[in-house]
Parts: C-alpha cells; sequence; structure tokens
C-alpha cells in the first residue's frame, strides 16, 4: 500500500477545489479501464499500476470526489486529472428512514431515470440493497418491479456508486488502512436484489462487484455479496467464475406449472434445467451454500405438500431456504400467507435438514421491503401484450 504524503505547506496552497472539467467518469472502471483512462492522458507508464491504487483508496476508501485533495499526487498531475475526469456519484433525490431504521434512497441516474437502493440495519450487520436495472425485463407477477418496463441497464459506475452514496449518507468513509472489519462496518453486507435481473446486466454489475472487493477498492469479502437471480441459467456457471461471490435464486415454486406463473423465466429455463446449474454452482464459486428465495403466496405455493417437494427438489445441494412473506403493492394479484401457514412450511424444510429463517419485512411503512421497489417517476405499467409478448 502506497505510503500517504503529509501534508505540507506547498499542498495546502493549492485552492481546495480544483476547476473540474466535464471530464469522464471515473468511477466504475475496472483497474484496468482506469489505468488505459489514466495512459491516454500520459500518464508513464511505470508509475501506472500505483496511480491507479492511489486514486482507488482515494475514491473508494476515503470518499473523495475532489481531485484535489489526493495528497499523495502532485499538485500538476491533481489538474491534469481535474482537467479529463470526474468523479461522480448518483445523485440521492429523495430519502426515507423506516420507523425500523431501513433507510430507502431514491436516486437519480443520468438520463433523468430512477432507481432505488434499500439500507437495512440488524444486529449484526448492515445490509445496503442495491439496483443492477431501471425497470426489469422480465414479469414476475408478484413482483412490484416487474410491472415497469426495462428502462435501462445501469452502468458499473452506477451500481458501485450505491454503495457510495449510502455511505456519504452514513459518514461511512473509514481511512485506508484502518477500516474496521467487515463485520463492524455500517455496510458489511451487498446484496443485488433491487431493481432489475443482475444477470441481464452481468458485465457492469461483475466490474462494479470487482471494486467492492478489491482490497484498495470497497474491500468486501467475496462473502458479503449476494447476488439473486430469478435464474437466467446460462449466467450462472459465469457468476461462479467472474464474481465468486454469493447466489441466491429467486426460486417461488416446486412445479413447473405454478413456476412458469410466478417466474415466468421458467419457461425458458425450467426447474430442473435450473437445479443442474444450481448444483454446479458451489463447486465452481467455492461458496458455501445457495439461498433458496421463496416467497410466500397464500393458496398458491404454500402447502405443505410444496414444503416436501421443495427439500425433495433441491436434495444433496448445500443450501437455506430463506421464506419471504408476500410484500403487497398497490393492485397485487396475491396475499401474504398466514404466519402459522408460514411456520408450519418453515417447519418442514428444517427438519429435512436445511436452515429455513423467515425474512422479517423491513422498510414496510415506507414501501422498501423486497419487490415493492419501483420508482415513482416510472410508473408505465406494461400492457398485457407487452407481458405476453415477452414470455
Ligand atoms: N431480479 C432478481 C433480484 C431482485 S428481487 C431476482 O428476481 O432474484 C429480490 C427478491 O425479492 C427476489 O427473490 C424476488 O423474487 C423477491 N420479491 C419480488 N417481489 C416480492 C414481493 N412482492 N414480496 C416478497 N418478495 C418479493
Ligand atoms: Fe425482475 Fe426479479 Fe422482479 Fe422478477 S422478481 S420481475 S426478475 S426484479
Amino acid at each position: 500500500m502506497p505510503a500517504e504524503t503529509p501534508i505540507t505547506q506547498d499542498v495546502l496552497t493549492i485552492p481546495r477545489k480544483l476547476p473540474e472539467g466535464a471530464g469522464r467518469n471515473i468511477v466504475g472502471l475496472t483497474r484496468d479501464g482506469l489505468r488505459e483512462a489514466l495512459a491516454e492522458i500520459g500518464t508513464p507508464e511505470k508509475a501506472l499500476k500505483m496511480r491507479v491504487g492511489q486514486i482507488w483508496q482515494w475514491i473508494y476508501q476515503k470518499g473523495v470526489r475532489d481531485f484535489g485533495t489526493m495528497t499523495n499526487l502532485s499538485k500538476d498531475y491533481r489538474a491534469l486529472l481535474a482537467e479529463h475526469f470526474e468523479i461522480a456519484v448518483p445523485e440521492v433525490v429523495d430519502r426515507q428512514v423506516s420507523a425500523d431504521g431501513t433507510r430507502k434512497y431514491l436516486v437519480r441516474i443520468a438520463g433523468g431515470h430512477e432507481v432505488e437502493t434499500v439500507y437495512i440495519p440488524e444486529a449484526d450487520r448492515g445490509t445496503l440493497c442495491i439496483s443492477s436495472q431501471v425497470g426489469c425485463t422480465l414479469t414476475c407477477s408478484f413482483c412490484h418491479t416487474g410491472t415497469q418496463k426495462l428502462v435501462r441497464n445501469l452502468t458499473a459506475g452506477e451500481i458501485v456508486g450505491q454503495v457510495m452514496l449510502a455511505r456519504d449518507d452514513l459518514g461511512e468513509w473509514p481511512e485506508p488502512g484502518k477500516a474496521p472489519k467487515n463485520e463492524s462496518r455500517l455496510i458489511s453486507n451487498i446484496v443485488l436484489m433491487g431493481m432489475g435481473e443482475p444477470l441481464y446486466n452481468f458485465d457492469a454489475v461483475r466490474d462494479a462487484m470487482k471494486i467492492a472487493k478489491d482490497n484498495e477498492g470497497i474491500s468486501l469479502s467475496r462473502r458479503r455479496i449476494t447476488l439473486s437471480t430469478s435464474g437466467v441459467v446460462p449466467e450462472i456457471a459465469k457468476t461462479a467464475e467472474e464474481i465468486g461471490c454469493l447466489l441466491a435464486v429467486s426460486f417461488h415454486a416446486t412445479t413447473d406449472d405454478i413456476r412458469d406463473k410466478l417466474v415466468p423465466i421458467n419457461k425458458r429455463w425450467n426447474i430442473e434445467v435450473l437445479l443442474n446449474a444450481l448444483r454446479a454452482y458451489p463447486k465452481l464459486s467455492n461458496s458455501e451454500r445457495i439461498t433458496f428465495e421463496y416467497v410466500m403466496l397464500k393458496g398458491v405455493n404454500d402447502s405443505d405438500a410444496d414444503a416436501r417437494r421443495l427439500v425433495k427438489l433441491i436434495a444433496g445441494i448445500p443450501a437455506k431456504i430463506n421464506l419471504i412473506p408476500f410484500n403487497k403493492w398497490p393492485g397485487a394479484p396475491y396475499e401474504r400467507s398466514d404466519w402459522d401457514r408460514i411456520e408450519a412450511f418453515a417447519d418442514i424444510v428444517y427438519k429435512a435438514g436445511y436452515a429455513s429463517p423467515v425474512r422479517t419485512p423491513r422498510g414496510e411503512d415506507i414501501m422498501a421491503a423486497c419487490g415493492q421497489l419501483k420508482s415513482a417517476t416510472e410508473r408505465g405499467r406494461k400492457s398485457k401484450a407487452e407481458i405476453a409478448a415477452e414470455l
């Protein structure tokens, strides 16, 4: 880790804010991408590796947005950076705090589009739920985001930028070298469970998570990052190889008939095909258990027979079953299963040898719970014809 130059008189005479050009945003560039960008502005080849590391530390570990404050770089070099680049994160246009401490950020990205990011504090961790797309191409019938057309994919900068803006809000920018252990951080975990299907925006999600994992970046262990997919089978092995994070899968049903209705991507890759891809995941990614997410919908997928089928289907896969009480949204065509039904289901799963935690709904009062996210400005509901065309 390069030592930081102590602040000298010389440094203090620089104006606090150097004029920033309308330059290229370097947030979200991979190490290689930043290296290339720095080479293009004339950074000597032999200094490139070190400069990338230094700049990453300022941006991702200290939260600096102004090249002028990068005190271990020469004055001239800082000016050169400011002339060509900017350090920009998406803007928070609204922040709501739930009675339970959950925070929901409405985030504006380029083009005036909006996504939501949710921070969930718990006793032993703080989880940031981030979005990967504005809307979603998929149309899971119980999901609010699914009623919103895909507007666009987020860039890697907009994905990792959500971590940065939440850190701004929480005031969590540790000094490099003094970073607290992962578990004592305010943001100790990241889940890609916000708006969108992360595996339909693979490259940007991968690049953003590389920065999240990097020791000179956000510096979170890959075991503290969970990506949730509805079951984009061809990308599952790639996720293991290129991201290596934990995997969660929106399973939600135990027969193809029901899963076709709840998670229509099942018509493309059905339960059997999905399970085969999941069987290979732990070995490929060298990770522990896969999380099977299972939304509890009254009278639809919550019977004892479903619970028994579920444990049979996943036999042999190291797994935990996360039961998610359905969260209502305006016009939703389902009801949440009763608590005694959820408990009976959890009990069968547990007795079969699987952890079966029931996910406590968080931030319901601010519509921040799973599946409730949808940006207010993008209300366009898909027509029946559009939904049918996508299936
Ligand atoms: N597109 C990805 C990740 C985002 S959804 C995926 O589908 O996995 C995160 C989780 O919330 C998924 O398991 C999703 O199925 C679940 N979810 C969606 N709508 C919900 C709702 N209304 N109530 C409870 N969970 C919901
Ligand atoms: Fe998209 Fe996931 Fe919602 Fe399905 S559950 S519509 S994949 S965000």
